[in-house]
């Protein structure tokens, strides 16, 4: 049994994480201030004796001995972290030095969720770890996105300077039951429309691609990264030019935006709604899909749940909430 700590576990990704590693047998604290979490992704978590919850904000210093720490806390939806920037890029810097520095001093394994964002709007395509991005550092997404960047390179300099194992997977769009159901990314709002009968929301003209990843394919990822062994682990990024392991962790099926919105109506049918036309944010970056050969060979890794099964179970999960 192991001792886990999950920050920003009351979140969409983060209560998935904790309800997984109490299935496998550990012991679980969650830490959360809950400004995009919810304590309703969790209440079936409390009664488990190996359960923990702390009201906590990441920024502030912590301590606590646990053998892995898993650095979620970070909103992710950009109309969430958008609505406090400041507070956004502190959460991710101030997050991940205090993370880190308690791995420093009690010699815990640390992985962090970066993302695809750290890529920006990409002139590459697909997207390899190699890749160094295309970020505007000033504009409406810097808060996110350059926040995610400085975080990469301090769990780069915690491990190079300092030795902390640190694990590091970009995160591409990621989906599945406990969503916010008004959290604002693409497929909550195209679903909680469809299920309202309102009006699907395209911003611009909907040829913006994503790659959407279902939540357990991502976590199988995840997990696999964290149980290899560290030197095992860093000779095998060694040959691929990393010193630290940082992996894209992603479905590679590209869609567009119009695909996707076309998509949840076929599965959502006498849907009144129609697709409607909005302005296109800022810096909305314009195609992303990873390339996961990485994640492959080192972790025998690849996505299993096809868009189409993983929409079932998410538009399932938020009927409860229409
Ligand atoms: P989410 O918003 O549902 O979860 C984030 C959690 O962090 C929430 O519970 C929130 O309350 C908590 N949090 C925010 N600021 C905090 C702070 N200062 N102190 C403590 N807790 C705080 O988002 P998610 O989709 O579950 O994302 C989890 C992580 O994965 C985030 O770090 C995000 O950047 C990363 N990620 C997610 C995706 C995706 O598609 N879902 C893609 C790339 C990266
Ligand atoms: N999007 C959209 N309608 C919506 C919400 C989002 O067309 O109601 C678009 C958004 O402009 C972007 C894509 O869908 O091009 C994915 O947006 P999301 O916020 O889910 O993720 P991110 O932009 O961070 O990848």
């Amino acid at each position: 049994m192991k001792k886990i700590l999950i920050t920003g576990g009351a979140g969409f990704i983060g209560s998935h994480l904790a309800r997984r590693m109490l299935n496998l047998g550990h012991e679980v604290t969650v830490m959360d201030n809950l400004f995009t979490g919810n304590k309703s992704n969790i209440y079936d978590l409390e009664v488990n004796p190996r359960f923990t919850f702390l009201l906590q904000d990441v920024t502030q210093p912590f301590w606590g001995q646990f053998d892995d720490i898993y650095n979620l806390a970070c909103p992710a939806s950009p109309i969430h972290y958008q609505r406090n920037p400041v507070e956004t890029i502190k959460t991710s810097l101030l997050g991940m030095m205090n993370v880190l520095e308690l791995a420093l001093k009690t010699k815990a394994r640390v992985l962090h969720t970066s993302t695809s964002e750290i890529y920006g709007d990409p002139l590459e395509h697909p997207q390899t770890e190699t890749y160094w991005g295309n970020v505007n550092t000033i504009g409406p997404r810097s808060c996110y996105d350059e926040g995610k960047r400085a975080a990469e390179t301090l769990c780069v300099d915690y491990a190079r300077e300092y030795d902390v194992d640190v694990r590091m997977v970009r995160i591409f769009n990621t989906y599945g039951p406990n969503m916010h159901p008004r959290d604002g990314r693409v497929i909550s709002n195209f679903i909680m429309q469809a299920l309202r009968a309102e009006d699907i929301t395209i911003y611009g003209t909907g040829d913006q691609t994503r790659s959407f990843q279902y939540v357990d394919d991502l976590l199988d990822g995840v997990l696999r990264l964290m149980d290899l062994n560290r030197s095992d682990l860093i000779d095998a990024c060694r040959k691929h030019g990393f010193d630290i392991p940082v992996m894209n962790i992603g479905n590679p099926a590209e869609f567009t935006i119009r695909e996707l919105a076309e998509k949840i109506l076929e599965l959502i049918p006498g849907s009144a709604g129609k697709l409607v036309f909005k302005e296109l944010p800022m810096d909305d970056p314009q195609r992303r899909r990873p390339d996961i050969s990485l994640a492959r060979e080192l972790l025998d890794w690849q996505p299993h749940v096809p868009l189409k099964d993983g929409l079932t179970k998410t538009i399932d999960y938020f009927r409860t909430k229409s």
